[in-house]
C-alpha cells in the first residue's frame, strides 16, 4: 500500500503543480491527498491522482479558476470544457476591445498622453510651415492610379487597388473628399470623419456591393489638426516615414496578409519577401461600407522630414536608400525626384508616388 504512495515532493515533481498548490487546493477539496501522516501531518498522493493533476495543471494554465476546476471534478459536469472555451473565446474577444478602445482614446486625447502636444505647444506641428514636394511615375503599368493630395495642412497618398474597377478614379475620388471634407471640420474627429466620407464616396462610386465595379483604393495621410496638431491616418499599404536627425522610422502600419503574419510571428522577413500574399491587401477604401483606418498622432520638430509614399516606392527601394535621399541637403521637390527616378531605374513595375515634406 505505502508503495502505492507519493511523497508531496515527488508528486509535485511528476505532476508539475508546486506543493504550495497542492496544499491550496487540497484546501478546497481539489486533490485532497490520498494519505496523511497522522503523526508528522506529512502528505501523500496516490500514482491514480496523477492525471488528475495533470489535468488540473492544464486547465488553470486555460484560466480556469481553482474552485471551478474543483466543482468540475466533484461534479463532472459534461458540459464544462465547451463552456470554458465559449468564455475564453468571449473573453478575447471583449479585452481585445477593451484595448482597442484605450488606443483609441490615448491617440484621441493628443497623442496626448503620449506625446503631449496641446494647441500652439511646440511638437503639435501648428507652429511650423511646411513645404512639400511630389513625384509620381507610371512605371510599367498602362496609366498612374497613384493619387497625391497637398492641401492646406493636409498631405496625403492613394493607390487605387489594382485588380478592381478603375483604380485611378478611386484614388482621386478618395483624396477629393478627404480634402473637401477636412477643410470643413480641421479637428482629429473631422480627419477620421473625413477618412469615412471618402470610404463611403468610393463604396457608393463602386456601386456599392455590386462586385463587378467594386473600386478599392489605399490611403496615408499626414494631418496637422486643429486641436491634436499632427496626426498620421492609413489604411492599406501606402507608408509613411518619419525622419529625424538621421533616425528613420515608419509611422504606419502596412496592412497586408504578408505584414499581418510577420507581425504576430508566423512568417521570416525571408519568407515575407517571397509569399505569393505578399501584396494583398486587408484594409483598403471603398471595399466596403466601412473602413478601420489607424491613426497615431506624430510629434513634430523643425528640420524633421516626412515620406508618404505608395507602395511602388517601397517595392524598390529599403529603408536605407530613404534615409540617404531625405537626409541629403536637397529640397522636397529634388529629394521626391530622386525617390521615383531611383525607382525607375531600378525598373520598378509599378506606379511610384513620394510626397516629402519638410518641416521649417
Ligand atoms: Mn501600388
Amino acid at each position: 500500500m505505502v508503495d502505492e504512495l507519493l511523497s508531496i515532493g515527488d508528486f509535485s515533481a511528476r505532476c508539475g503543480l508546486s506543493p504550495k498548490m497542492l496544499r491550496s487546493y487540497a484546501a478546497v477539496g481539489l486533490l485532497v491527498p490520498a494519505a496523511v501522516d497522522s503523526a508528522s501531518g506529512y502528505r501523500y498522493y496516490s500514482i491514480g491522482q496523477l492525471n488528475q493533476a495533470r489535468v488540473v495543471a492544464l486547465l488553470r494554465k486555460a484560466g480556469i479558476a481553482v474552485d471551478e476546476i474543483a466543482r468540475f471534478f466533484a461534479c463532472g459536469d459534461p458540459e464544462a470544457l465547451d463552456r470554458w472555451e465559449r468564455d475564453l473565446v468571449s473573453g478575447t474577444m471583449s479585452r481585445q476591445r477593451a484595448l482597442d478602445e484605450a488606443r483609441a482614446a490615448l491617440t484621441s486625447e493628443g497623442v496626448s498622453a503620449l506625446h503631449a502636444p496641446v494647441r500652439g505647444q511646440k511638437g503639435a506641428g501648428m507652429d511650423h510651415r511646411m513645404e512639400a514636394g511630389v513625384a509620381s511615375r507610371t512605371g510599367g503599368r498602362d496609366r498612374n492610379e497613384d493619387a497625391v493630395l497637398i492641401g492646406d495642412r493636409l498631405f496625403a497618398v492613394a493607390d487605387g487597388v489594382g485588380g478592381l474597377a478603375r483604380g485611378d478614379v478611386a484614388s482621386e475620388l478618395a483624396l477629393n473628399v478627404l480634402e473637401v471634407s477636412f477643410a470643413e471640420d480641421g479637428s482629429i474627429a473631422g480627419l477620421l470623419e473625413a477618412c469615412r466620407s471618402a470610404n463611403q464616396a468610393v463604396w457608393t462610386e463602386g456601386g456599392a456591393s455590386d462586385i463587378e465595379s467594386t473600386m478599392g483604393t489605399t490611403l496615408v495621410a499626414l494631418a496637422v489638426t486643429s486641436d491634436v496638431g499632427a496626426v498620421v491616418v492609413n489604411a492599406g499599404d501606402s507608408s509613411l516615414y518619419h525622419l529625424r536627425r538621421g533616425q528613420l522610422s515608419q509611422l504606419t502600419r502596412d496592412h497586408t496578409v504578408v505584414a499581418e503574419l510577420l507581425r504576430r510571428g508566423e512568417l521570416t522577413p525571408a519568407e515575407a519577401e517571397t509569399h505569393p500574399y505578399r501584396y494583398v491587401l486587408t484594409r483598403a477604401l471603398g471595399v466596403g461600407p466601412e473602413v478601420e483606418i489607424d491613426y497615431a498622432g506624430a510629434y513634430v520638430e523643425r528640420g524633421d522630414r516626412f515620406l508618404l509614399c505608395s507602395d511602388g516606392l517601397t517595392k524598390a527601394l529599403s529603408q536605407d536608400d530613404f534615409k540617404a535621399l531625405l537626409a541629403s541637403g536637397a529640397g522636397p521637390q529634388e529629394s521626391a525626384d530622386h525617390l521615383v527616378a531611383t525607382a525607375t531605374k531600378r525598373g520598378e513595375e509599378d506606379n511610384v508616388t513620394a510626397l516629402v515634406v519638410h518641416v521649417l
